[in-house]
């Protein structure tokens, strides 16, 4: 390993750095868009780090924590185990890994079938355990992406609410790759003008109020656009080794 220039700052500096620039960057961007500065929840998103980086940034603040593969969130629930840290899941689960997931996590972001919600529920009766869960909507009509259609979220509500044990509270998806900050900006207005749309046929016991949308190429683009929630991760972590 190379040896840390001089003028680097030591990696929890350079960490309460980021967070700092980070959640000023969040705040900006909320009152630019004339929100209040509660209405947008910063999740640290750890999935390019080792378990001792991503204590770093807990101890710099950062509570709310996300990871995308449900084997590295249980890695790092359990090295970090001595930390107070709410958990999100934000990429895609495999119905065979919901019993283990879902006693370490307080959201999942990925719910993106009725098949994994229907799992979700039937797991969450036999442990006993509520889990919040938002739809994940593939926005942007990429074949790579998980997600549901936009035009079919409406008809699975009815059958969504009717599950036990699980809360819809809103909705997530991701920008397009390579649409550049205009396309971004229309995706995050969709999944905004599809929770407009879908709102007035809600089920009485689903609510989607969160927005989960934004990552560290577009968060003020998407806090702009009604975010409620931004998944930041590289922004954060930006020169630690
Ligand atoms: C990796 C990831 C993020 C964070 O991405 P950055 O660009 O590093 O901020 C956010 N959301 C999801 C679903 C991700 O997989």
């Amino acid at each position: 390993m190379a040896c840390m220039s001089p003028s680097q700052p030591p990696p929890a500096e350079r960490i309460r750095q980021n967070l700092a620039q980070v959640r000023e960057r969040v705040a900006a961007a909320t009152r630019r868009a004339g929100r209040e500065a509660n209405e947008v929840t910063l999740v640290g998103v750890t999935k390019y780090v080792e378990p001792p980086v991503a204590r770093l940034l807990v101890e710099a603040g950062l509570t709310q924590l996300a990871e995308s593969r449900p084997q590295e969130l249980w890695n790092k629930a359990t090295a970090l185990a001595d930390l107070n840290i709410t958990w999100h899941l934000i990429g895609h689960l495999q119905r065979n890994k919901v019993r283990r997931t879902l006693p370490l996590v307080t959201c999942i972001h990925s719910a993106d079938s009725l098949r994994l919600l229907e799992e979700i529920s039937r797991e969450g009766v036999a442990q006993n355990r509520n889990t919040d869960v938002l739809l994940e909507i593939n926005i942007s009509g990429e074949a790579a992406k998980h997600g549901l259609a936009p035009s079919e979220v409406g008809s699975l509500l009815p059958r969504i609410a009717e599950l036990p044990q699980l809360c819809v509270r809103g909705l997530m998806s991701m920008a397009s790759l390579e649409g550049g900050p205009e396309e971004a900006r229309r995706n995050f207005a969709a999944l905004r003008e599809l929770r407009e749309k879908l709102g007035p046929d809600c089920p009485a016991n689903v609510a989607l109020r969160e927005l989960s949308m934004g990552m560290s190429g577009d968060f003020e683009i998407a806090i702009e656009q009604g975010a409620t929630i931004v998944r930041v991760g590289s922004a954060l972590f930006e020169g630690v080794p």
